[in-house]
């Protein structure tokens, strides 16, 4: 009797790509214009700082030096605060038609200028200029539209009331997106005929600087945009000044907080953008192939410096070894170095003190008894950089699974049943976002209603709009950015 033949096992194919063949270098090449030295921008022209102190500027991908920047001191602040003061009556009784115009202006001149500040944006920050050129400098653009819609329609924002400016507002803005959250925070406020003074991140603020140019070109009235750079004492003294009638901030928790002790006990209105732990739930029944890409894009885009990367992935048990296979597979290929090149998925990390930051909370993940997995990566010799990095046996104590690392590190946990993945899910003291995978209508619905986050995505992650309102919960802050809610922010009603 013939025997009984079984089958040879196939093995699938899989592809290699990683560091087995090189791919040709791609840089972007656009002239980022950059200066050598950039002063404050104070009542529409650029003025040396009363402190007489500049900072450098560096490029995270090579340490090299890009710029100096002006260091404002109480005096700069101050001048900001009168050149703002002095433009708000005019400004404020601008007909809101023409003040659409000029938010108009200013996304379209940022639109003529894209390539050149997406290189900037690059250089200065370290992130990928795929992402710069495809995602921040055109939704950048895209709020400047948006706001410019509202402009001549404000009466039609709140129904059934009047609105109006609050007065002089002072923003403070963080480093992750240097020319996205400074159109977050402008466009709103100058739509509503608000004045600003504006401060950004020390180790970026030439994007900033660079759209002050934009807003010369535009025609911008003196005095309605004034920008100050300097560090986290500067940005006190902005948030701190009796000329402000609202502090809107972006930025870290903790930092929020003592804003807010700051300004306990004043008037002064308040929106606060704050950190995020956000959990990106895998269900069972979740499409698993689609679900990976969004787990990637949720921790690993812009490095992971991002308030709300899915930075907790939560597993469903029976799917959490296929799904921690395929994550593997898929960093294995993602290309980690010079955020120039366009063939780039992860650029530089923003500067040594955050790459300090990360290596401790690696540390501690290990220390506590977490598993790591980091694929083999060349990183480039110079410049600020960390590997794509997966942690499994990871327990809702880990400090990896409570604090925000805002780096490329993602911490797996598993779930059982419904119940358990929101539990575990909401159990952080932050609440900006979250994502869920799943095949089934009325479990997203169930979710998005259970989960303590300002955004809860359904089977995609990362998904913005200005149209869309964005903010927090809990210790991830108060007030929304965009929409008309975020419009809302900054105005007075009756
Ligand atoms: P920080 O809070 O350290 O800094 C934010 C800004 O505040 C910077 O411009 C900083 O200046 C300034 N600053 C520092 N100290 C003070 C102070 N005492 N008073 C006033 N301003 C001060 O945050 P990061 O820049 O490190 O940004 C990362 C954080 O921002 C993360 O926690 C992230 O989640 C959060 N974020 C939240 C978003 C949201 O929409 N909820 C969006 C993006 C980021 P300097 O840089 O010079 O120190």
């Amino acid at each position: 009797m013939p025997q009984a033949r079984t089958a040879p096992r196939r093995t699938r194919a899989r592809l290699i790509f990683g560091d087995l063949w090189e791919f040709d270098p791609a840089p972007e090449t656009a002239d980022p214009r950059l200066k050598p030295r950039y002063d404050l921008f104070i009542d529409g022209r650029f003025v040396r700082p009363r402190s007489g102190r500049y900072f450098d500027s560096i490029n995270p991908a090579n340490e090299r030096k890009l710029a100096e920047i002006a260091l404002a001191g109480p005096a700069d602040v101050d001048a900001a605060y009168a050149a703002a003061a002095g433009a708000f009556r005019s400004w404020a009784a601008t007909p809101g038609l023409e003040r659409g115009k000029y938010l108009f202006r200013i996304a379209r001149l940022l639109q003529d200028r894209a390539r050149e500040f997406a290189v900037a944006e690059t250089m200065d920050g370290g992130k990928p200029i795929r992402e710069s050129r495809d995602f921040d400098v055109p939704m950048a653009a895209a709020h400047f539209f948006y706001h410019a819609g509202w402009a001549d329609k404000l009466e039609y924002v709140a129904p059934g009331h009047t609105v109006a400016p609050l007065g002089v507002v002072g923003q403070v803005i963080p480093w992750n997106f240097p020319l996205l959250m400074l159109a977050w925070k402008l466009a709103p406020a100058l739509a509503m005929g608000n004045c600003v003074v504006l401060k950004p991140a020390e180790t970026t603020s030439i994007t900033a600087l660079k759209l002050a140019e934009v807003l010369q070109d535009a025609g911008l009235p003196p005095g309605v945009v004034n920008l100050v750079t300097g560090a986290g004492g500067t940005g006190a003294l902005v948030t701190g000044h009796p000329g402000a009638a609202k502090v809107a901030f972006t930025g870290s928790t903790q930092v929020g907080k003592a804003i807010m002790r700051q300004l306990a006990g004043t008037d002064r209105r308040m929106s606060m953008e704050l950190g995020g732990k956000a959990a990106n739930i895998v269900f069972d029944d979740a499409p698993i192939g689609q679900a990976v890409e969004g787990i990637v894009d949720g921790i690993f885009f812009n490095q992971g410096h991002v308030c709300c990367a899915g930075s907790r992935l939560l597993v469903q048990e029976g799917v959490a070894d296929e799904v921690v296979s395929k994550l593997k597979d898929r960093i294995r290929v993602l290309r980690v170095g010079d955020p120039l090149d366009k063939n780039t998925d992860l650029g530089a990390i923003n500067s040594s003190a955050q790459l300090a930051t990360i290596r401790r909370l690696v540390a501690s993940g290990l220390r506590e008894g977490a598993s790591m997995f980091q694929p083999p990566c060349r990183l480039p010799e110079r410049g600020f950089y960390f590997p794509p990095t997966l942690f499994t046996n990871v327990t809702q104590s880990h400090r990896i699974a409570r604090e925000e690392i805002f780096g490329p590190v993602l911490s797996i946990l598993t779930f059982r049943t419904v119940d358990e993945a929101i539990e575990k899910a909401n159990n952080t003291a932050y609440g900006l976002s979250a994502g869920v995978w799943t095949d089934k209508g009325s479990r997203i619905l169930r979710m998005s209603t259970e989960l303590k986050a300002g955004v809860v995505w359904a089977n995609t992650f990362n998904r913005f709009d200005p149209s869309s309102p964005f903010g927090g919960y809990k210790e991830s802050g108060f007030g929304r950015e965009g929409g008309r809610q975020g419009l809302l922010d900054y105005a007075r009603r009756a």
